[in-house]
């Protein structure tokens, strides 16, 4: 990666959710561990009026609620705040951009980080006034937030959009669960040791289980997600950028296209979808009222902001299979949803049972081994292995190897936006999304919301603290597999 030594991150939406809970916290870890360049300023951008101090004082009111006390260094946080400015920019007004030139024009910095926290309607016309402002040069980015388009068409007008202002590798296209030290340890877990490797086939690996679940409803954001549901909020990038790290090819290099080449291989061997399959091979549902940890909860039809007769999708099990080689009729198992029995996001690979069991009293417990990436709520890798109990009989039970970072390295686990910050800004695309990998994530999961609105069939009611519908334990149980709660 070329040094940068100074920066400009202009920050839309920098007074936004994202912004003061994620983005702002992330820039000042970095910056107090002194990864962040010397000569770095952060600009929040929105339609408020807001003095530099009144900004600088609403960060520090949202750190006091969103960054652990003890992990806030008084001396490195004021230093932190001295780079943050702000300045009035509503995303349609050409003038507005013309102050922000006007703020920019003697910066010495080596690169400009655009990042739209926004709703994506903004994304084309920041872009477009951006141009305009004269404001857009060889060592601009652009960083993107989700969702990424609503289906295949509308993520493309916001491609060819923001395409035509920035070269495809000035665009830096976020999704977060990349950024995580789990994800980041799998790749290394496969392709720095030689070990997993003759294992990771069909012929070992018996299926693949991918859950993003949440115990949260949808707040206060009921009107966005019923017109979104689970399959666009976590399927089509989320889960699906998992399974390629999960499945992808050993790439040539840690150079962004060489990583990004096999992702989009494993996105074009999704088996796709035929309507037939869509009620086979997937299950929806919704939550109906029930209790998450202990308190009662209200039906999905039943939050604010929600229709009363509403479709929309909050639990989602899909039965994905990849047309290659190396994973011909294993399947990947992916489910999201809310108000889940638990908060959990995790990989779980299971291997094949032994051939021969000389064990009798193996059992159920004869299940094969098991590799674990747990992304939340804790993070770090599990492999189950079967061992014997101490005594006289031979009675076995899986055992966990645990690669605990936190233990291992004695270090704070660095939170995704830290590190995807700090790509965007030294220019290293490896965990951002391509342009055509987002299309080929799209042309799989629309067939998927195609059968569903074809048919006359409501998403399953689940009671809220369940793990999903019961015909999700009935998909997978048809190949003889178990969910891991279950299992
Ligand atoms: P938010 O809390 O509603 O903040 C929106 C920001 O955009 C505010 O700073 C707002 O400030 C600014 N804004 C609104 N209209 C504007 C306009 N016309 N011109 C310029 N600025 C404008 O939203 P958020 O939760 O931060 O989310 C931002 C984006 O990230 C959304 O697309 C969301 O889907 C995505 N996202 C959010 C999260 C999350 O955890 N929050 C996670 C993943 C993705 P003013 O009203 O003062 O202009």
């Amino acid at each position: 990666m070329p040094q940068v030594s100074s920066f400009d991150l202009l920050l839309f939406g920098g007074t936004g959710d994202l912004a003061m809970r994620k983005l702002l916290p992330a820039l000042y870890f970095r910056h107090r561990d002194g990864d962040l360049p010397p000569h770095g300023r952060i600009f929040g951008l929105a339609r408020e009026a807001l003095s530099r101090d009144r900004f600088v004082s609403m960060v520090k009111a949202s750190f006091a609620n969103f960054v652990a006390a003890a992990d806030i260094d008084a001396a490195s946080f004021e230093a932190f705040t001295a780079r943050l400015d702000y300045l009035q920019v509503e995303a349609n007004t050409p003038q507005d951009f013309s102050g922000l030139a006007r703020a920019l024009k003697d910066s010495p910095a080596d690169v400009r980080v655009f990042f739209l926290s926004t709703a994506p309607d903004f994304f084309a016309p920041i872009c477009k006034n951006l141009a305009a402002a004269g404001l857009v040069g060889a060592n601009s980015r652009v960083v993107l937030e989700k969702p990424l388009g609503r289906d295949l068409a509308s993520a493309q007008k916001i491609n060819e959009d923001v395409g035509s202002v920035f070269a495809e590798p000035q665009i830096f296209r976020i999704d977060h669960y990349l950024g995580k030290e789990p994800v980041q340890n799998l790749l290394a877990l496969r392709f720095a040791n030689a070990l997993l490797e003759p294992l990771w086939n069909r012929t070992w690996v018996s299926n693949v289980q991918i859950t993003i679940a949440e115990q949260v409803g949808v707040e206060t954001r009921g009107d966005f997600y019923d017109r979104t549901g689970a399959l666009r909020d976590m399927v089509q990038n989320h889960l699906l950028q998992l399974l390629c790290i999960v499945a992808m090819e050993p790439p040539s290099s840690i150079h962004p296209d060489a990583v990004r080449d096999e992702k989009l291989k494993v996105l074009r061997a999704l088996a796709p979808f035929t309507p037939a399959d869509v009620d086979s091979r997937t299950v929806r549902g919704q939550y109906r009222a029930g209790t998450i940890n202990g308190l009662p909860v209200p039906a999905y039809l039943e939050e604010p902001g929600i229709p009363p007769h509403s479709a929309t999708e909050t639990y989602v099990a899909i039965r994905a299979e990849l047309e290659s080689w190396r994973w011909s009729g294993v399947p990947f198992y992916l489910r999201t949803g809310k108000r889940m029995a638990e908060r959990v996001a995790e990989i779980v690979v299971n291997f094949r049972a032994v051939p021969h069991s000389i064990f009798p009293s193996a059992g159920k417990d004869s299940l094969g081994n098991r590799l674990v990436i747990q992304l939340q709520p804790e993070e770090g890798l599990k492999l189950f292995m079967m061992a014997k109990v101490p005594g006289d009989t031979l009675k076995l039970k899986p055992v966990e190897l645990n690669l605990d970072f936190a233990e291992q390295f004695m270090q704070r686990p660095m939170e995704a936006y830290e590190r995807l910050l700090m790509d965007a800004i030294r220019g290293n695309l490896t965990l951002f999304m391509r342009r055509d990998e987002l299309d080929a994530a799209w042309r799989w999961c629309e067939p998927i919301l195609d059968g569903w609105r074809a048919s006359d069939q409501m998403p399953r009611p689940y009671a809220a603290g369940s793990w999903g519908p019961a015909a999700s334990s009935a998909l997978v149980g048809r190949d003889g597999a178990a969910w891991r709660e279950e299992s």
